[in-house]
């Protein structure tokens, strides 16, 4: 099945499980950080024999949490967690529009610095 076969089926499924697509990106792109960032690393086909064939049993909306640890690293060429081994560790200020601080230097990221580091 190809994208254009598959986009109306995932609109369907979308629409009748009242589930937001943007949410839905937003979980696949925290889903591929996790895998990407986490220290004891997942490989791709480790997750998949996993996940594959599971019946899904809890659905949740996710939210921002109040701290982001390890996921995101820090902008500022002169923070600790860019010098040595720290991890990154935020605190979230606003969420919409979205705006973190790093816990060691201070400085705030917004939502297109946080996208950048995502997608470096
Ligand atoms: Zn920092």
């Amino acid at each position: 099945m190809n994208l254009k076969e598959w986009k109306p089926i995932y609109n369907e499924i979308m629409d009748d499980f009242g589930f937001s697509k943007e949410n839905d990106l937003k979980s696949a792109y925290l889903l591929r950080d996790i895998i990407k960032n986490t220290k004891n690393n997942i490989e791709l086909d480790n997750l998949e024999n996993i996940i594959k064939n599971k019946i899904v049993i809890n659905k949740f909306k996710v939210e921002i949490p109040n701290t982001i640890e390890g996921i995101l690293k820090c902008t500022n060429p002169n923070c600790i967690t860019n010098m040595e081994n720290v991890a990154g560790k935020f605190e979230v200020e606003d969420r919409e529009p979205l705006k973190i601080r790093c816990v060691y230097c201070e400085k705030f990221l917004n939502s297109i610095e946080v996208r950048n580091i995502r997608e470096a």
